[in-house]
């Protein structure tokens, strides 16, 4: 028989209380006015683009924004952090990576509001008045990994091993050593005499 063990972490080390889910689609206009502030967590595996790069989509980031007014534009200021399992690029293991992000970015409804964006802020994009900032949060922490990730040296898992075929078989030389004589021997000799 054979047991199978399912080890599994059921508790963060670092992370004593529980997170509220972070607003996504929300009107940035009536939070400037109000001047409002927002926090809370998103679960990785809600985050489709970023859980493709993922060993492991447990976990949150966590994300706090805040919203104001600078002349007539929006500004949403927010920084980010999480904790990654990315993938080794060489062994195909789990790689922790530890990501931060501030973004500052002001919600425009065409690419034209671009250029007379504030100095500093990125747009994002407002569709019937609203913005997704689960979607600021994801481009964020992609534009943050590095494009190649992989364990040190020497640290990598052994799920993966090359190996050379040593039994190989050496290529044998068949070639024959046949001489024929193309020429007839007379075979019999005949001794007259
Ligand atoms: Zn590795």
């Amino acid at each position: 028989m054979i047991a199978i063990a399912l080890a599994r972490p059921s508790r963060y080390h670092s992370a004593p209380m529980k997170s509220e889910i972070l607003l996504d689609q929300l009107d940035p206009v009536r939070f400037a006015l109000k001047e409002r502030d927002t926090a809370g967590g998103i679960e990785l595996s809600s985050l489709k683009r970023l859980s493709e790069l993922l060993h492991s989509t447990d976990g949150l980031v966590e994300a706090r924004f805040s919203f104001s007014r600078e002349g007539k534009k929006i500004a949403i200021r927010g920084d980010m952090k999480a904790q990654l399992k990315l993938v080794c690029h060489r062994c195909g293991g789990p790689v922790d990576f530890s990501v931060e992000g501030q973004v500052a970015v002001s919600p425009v409804t065409t690419e034209a509001d671009e250029p007379e964006l504030p100095e500093g802020l990125e747009p994002v994009l407002m569709v019937d008045r609203e913005i997704s900032l689960w979607q600021v949060v994801e481009d964020e922490i992609l534009l943050a990994l590095p494009p190649i990730h992989r364990h040190e040296q020497g640290e990598c898992g052994d799920l993966i091993s090359f190996t050379c075929d040593a039994n190989k078989t050496p290529v044998k030389n068949e070639r024959e050593s046949t001489s024929d004589n193309p020429f007839a021997i007379l075979k019999s000799l005949r001794s007259e005499d």
